[in-house]
Parts: structure tokens; sequence; C-alpha cells
């Protein structure tokens, strides 16, 4: 054992998305993962806990599965690296785009991959404008993103981001960025409305923005099938037809960000088809490899790509590209993982367990009089906290709940993730989660909410 790690840490590593001087003063628990096994991960101090939140809700096949890191290492030892620019590809690059695009929804043409989710949606935007450039629409640019959405932290993903956090101090948005109302029931304007009368007043809000801005001046609609960071909030009844409604009136494309639920997190394989969208880009990353490698990709329709391809003979070859855009050890960790989620059926399971999950959590927690609501949709559940039920008065974010009962939870070896908006304690375990995992889950979930809240 290293007995400098922890002080290495401390000088020399500066962590994403943490408090840089709160972990300078040791408010910041540091941890050093060492191994993981099924939905559990280790540390160096010998602590065994229950991953509920599959890493960042990525490591969807669950932790140690052998046949994606011999995968990897088979792939390292023969070719580590080649690019894939004019025309170059692996055997691992080429067939993972073909097991992509037999998954993929009806209508999707190619796979352009990249590293990450954040690039990926960075990719679409370009790809996006280029296509309004050869269409000769060159002022079809602006990009409606939804408040809560997630979609990455580059300058204009961090923008597409409907998350005061990832703009604050950034000067972002970016003007070509503009957002519309987060579909989030819970929170909806006045108590009274119904299901059916939210997603009305959803659709209607955005037609009111497309109309505001000029539809001449939009270009796409970026939107994850349920939102994610913003708050694990699957959409209000009839919503994707209703939006996907008002786009195609206005020719406006449709980006589906399927980053967390690509590959079956939601029960079917991708959300477009468990919502009935029909995007024209899918953004995939983190289960496509289930974290085993970086890998990300955007999966484009036929619309875009037959623009694109005939663009090329006028302007060349298209200039956008990553020197890792296919990296064969992803592409080996992507084929490897895909078949696996075949063979051990992962997508049902992520379906017939995550229901299970939503449903002993509601019985655990959902009586509770801080408890405002449990969703969930698939492997994905939350619990919204409130500090009065009847009337849905949340907590003030100075004394925000979330975090404590995140923390209560750690202390009895589960990890959940507080959301960063909002009081929210959110879960997304691996897809092999089993019934009495689940039910240690809940059950410790309702204990951590009565040790904080009484
Ligand atoms: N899109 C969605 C829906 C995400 O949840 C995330 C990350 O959580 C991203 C994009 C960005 O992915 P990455 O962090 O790999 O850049």
């Amino acid at each position: 054992k290293n007995d400098m790690l922890e002080q290495w840490d401390r000088e020399n590593f500066f962590h994403p998305s943490t408090h840089l001087a709160g972990f300078a003063r040791g408010e910041v628990p540091q941890r050093v993962v060492t191994g993981g096994q099924g939905c559990h991960i280790e540390d160096r101090e010998g602590n065994r806990l229950l991953d509920a939140f599959a890493g960042l809700y990525c490591v969807n096949v669950g932790y140690g599965r052998q046949d994606i890191a011999e995968a990897i290492s088979e792939q390292a030892k023969e070719l580590a690296y080649y690019h894939s620019y004019v025309g170059h590809g692996t055997e691992a690059s080429i067939t993972l785009s073909k097991m992509i695009l037999d998954r993929a929804p009806e209508g999707m043409s190619k796979v352009y991959f990249g590293l990450g989710g954040s690039d990926a949606n960075e990719t679409n935007v370009k790809l996006i404008w280029y296509y309004n450039n050869i269409l000769g629409r060159p002022e079809k640019k602006k990009i409606i993103s939804r408040w809560r959405g997630y979609h990455g932290s580059g300058l204009v993903t961090g923008s597409l981001t409907g998350l005061e956090l990832f703009h604050k101090k950034f000067d972002l948005p970016l003007a070509q960025v503009i957002h519309t109302d987060a579909p989030y029931y819970y929170r909806r304007p006045n108590l009274d409305m119904s299901e059916e009368a939210f997603t009305a007043y959803c659709a209607s809000e955005l037609e009111a923005l497309i109309e505001r801005e000029g539809p001449d001046t939009i270009a796409a609609f970026i939107g994850e099938p349920v939102l994610g960071t913003g708050g694990i909030v699957p959409p209000p009844a009839g919503y994707w037809e209703a939006i996907q409604a008002v786009l195609k009136k206005h020719d406006i494309l449709l980006i589906a960000d399927e980053v967390v639920t690509g590959f079956g997190r939601l029960g079917s394989m991708f959300g477009s088809t468990h919502y009935g969208i029909e995007p024209d880009i899918i953004t995939i990353a983190k289960g496509l490899t289930s974290a085993y490698a970086p890998l990300s990709g955007s999966i484009v329709g036929d619309k875009v790509w037959k623009v694109l391809e005939q663009g090329t003979d006028e302007n060349g070859p298209i200039g956008h590209g990553w020197t890792y855009s296919a990296h064969p050890i992803g592409a080996a960790a992507g084929v490897a993982n895909l078949k696996l989620i075949d063979e051990l059926n992962l997508v049902q399971n992520a379906g017939e367990t995550g229901a299970y999950l939503n449903k002993v959590m509601a019985e655990a927690v959902g009586g509770h009089a801080n408890v405002g609501e449990v969703r969930g949709e698939g492997m994905l559940c939350a619990v919204e906290l409130v500090k009065d039920r009847d009337s849905r008065t949340f907590f003030d974010a100075a004394d925000k709940v979330g975090p404590s009962i995140a923390a209560a939870l750690l202390d009895q070896g589960i990890i959940a993730r507080a959301m960063p908006q909002g009081d929210i304690i959110g879960f997304a375990p691996p897809f092999c989660l089993t019934r009495d995992e689940a039910d240690e889950i809940a059950c410790k979930t309702a204990k951590a909410i009565a040790k904080v809240l009484g």
C-alpha cells in the first residue's frame, strides 16, 4: 500500500465537479477505489460498497466483467491504435458500427465515433450546422435544449446543459443555444394541472419560443428521453408525441441524447423506441462500453446523412475529427459489452428489476412526510424530498437534505447520488442488480431518510 496516495491526491489531482477549496481543507472525503465486482466496488480501506449509481450511470453490465477485460487486452496486444480518418478502420470499430446500427431505431444511417458524451453532442451540433449550411440556410442555427437537460460540459454542450451550475462564471450559455421548460410534472406550474394539460403546456411553450425566435433561425431540439442529471424525470404522458409534432411543423431536427438511456437502461434497447421518438441523430456513450473504455457516438439518421454525403462532392472532406475517434480499444470494449448485454439478457433485467426497485422504493419511503415523489423508469429511480408534501414546499438551497441522506446511505454501504439541482436522491444501478440488492437499497434509503428527517 502506497502511504503517499492521499497526499499526492491532495497536492496534484484537480478533481472535476468538486468543491476545490473544500477539498483542500479536507472537507471532501477522499476515496481510492481499487476494485469492483458485480454491483459492488471496493476501496483501499477495505470498504465494499453497493454502487447504486453504476459509477456515473455508466457501468451498466456491472464491474469485473472478464470478457470485456480480455477483449480490451487482446486488442491492445494486437493493435492498440490506428486512426479512422480517410477510410481507415479496424475490425473492432467496423464491427461495432454494424452492431450499433443493428440495434438502433429505424431510419439511422451511420455512426460517427467520439470519446465521451460531451464531444458526441459537440459533433452533433457541428454536423447540424454543416447540414444547414449545405442546404443554403446558414441562419437556421439555434439549438433548443430544456432547462434541467444535461448534455455535457464543453462550451456548446455546457450551454445545452440547462443547469445553472454549468453556466455560472463560464459566460454560458452561448447565444446559439436557447432553453425551454423541463417536462417535470411534479414541478408543474400549478398543482391542479393534469398530466395531459401539462404536456400540452410544454408543447405550447416550445411553440411560443420557436415563434418568438423565428422558426427559420432554429436548427434542432435536443433532449434526453428521460431527464437524467436534472433530476431523473420521466416525461409526462404524450410528451414526446406532442413535442415532435411541433418540431416537424417547423422543420426542426431532433437529437435524442441517449448517453444514459442508450443500450438498455429503460428496459428497451433505446429510449427512443421506448417512447416512440423518431430522432434525426442519437447521442450514445456510457452504456456503449459500460465505461470499460471511453467511447461515444453520434448515430446519424438518413435525412442528415444524405445531405452531408452529397455536401462532400462540393466541399471536400468533412473537417471534423478526433485523433481517438473509433479508438480500437474502446471499440473492442464496445463489441464485447454489447455481446454480453445480449447473452445475459440485461436489457430485460434492467426493465424487470428496475420496475421492482421502483416498487420497493415507493413502498419503503413513499409514505414519509418529506417524500414528495418516488419516480423512475427502467433502472432509474429518484426520491424527491420536500419540506411539506401537501403544499409541495421545497427545502431552501441552504437547508437541502439530499446530500445528508446520500451520506447516511453511504454510511450503510450504499452509493446513491444527491442530484446537483433540487433535493433529489438518484439511483441508477448496474443492470445485473438482483431483487435482494434492490430490497437492500430501498430499506437502507428508508433508514437514511429516518436518520436525517426523523
Ligand atoms: N449527455 C447526457 C445525457 C449525460 O448524462 C452526459 C453525462 O452524464 C453527457 C451527455 C456527457 O457525457 P460525458 O460526461 O461522457 O462527456
